[in-house]
């Protein structure tokens, strides 16, 4: 599931797009910008654009496959109507020191703090693993594991102002 880049909008232009090979066919070279896909973000009531759909072109000369697939906004979490930069801003309350009901409250993230938090602690093996790819452990003086995580993002992407979003684009994986 291809990330773009940090910051970079569905609307811009994929750079070096015909280089990249179709995640199904694995060939290159027919790859074309195909609209976008909308969906239900943050506040969006259904319409904001959350991923560049690409087609593999099969027409004409091209051989591609005529399969689509999308890249998504880094700022966007697959499946989910919670936004990383949301995300972030919870997570990061709760690593100083909020209970994850006001950190929830604060952040003025959909659904409920308990589920946001089953989603994370689920993740964080996956997290972990990739993370360290990046950026050494903290030292575990955090009580809780899951708060090391989160530490562990931060370290990863000192200069990032949403380290879930930095994530998707770095591993090209959904955070959650
Ligand atoms: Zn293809």
């Amino acid at each position: 599931m291809p990330f773009l880049s940090e910051g970079a909008c569905a609307a811009d232009a994929i750079p070096s797009l015909k280089l990249r090979p179709c995640p199904h066919c694995r060939r290159s070279g027919n790859l074309n910008g195909h609209g976008f896909l909308r969906g239900y973000g943050e506040g969006s009531f259904g319409g904001a654009v959350r991923a560049r759909r690409i087609y593999c072109s099969n027409r004409g000369r091209r051989i591609g496959c005529g399969k689509t697939h999308s890249y998504f906004q880094a700022q966007v979490i697959p499946r989910l109507s919670l936004a990383a930069t949301t995300l972030w801003n919870f997570l990061f309350l709760v690593l100083s020191g909020f209970s994850q009901k006001s950190a929830h409250q604060a952040s003025l993230a959909p659904g409920t703090p308990q589920r946001i938090w089953a989603r994370c602690t689920k993740a964080q093996g996956m997290l972990r693993h990739n993370l360290c790819q990046l950026a050494k452990p903290p030292p575990a003086v955090l009580v809780a594991p899951y708060l090391q995580v989160v530490r562990h993002l931060m370290d990863a992407f000192p200069d990032s102002p949403c380290p879930v979003s930095a994530y998707q684009s770095a591993f090209q994986i959904p955070f959650l």
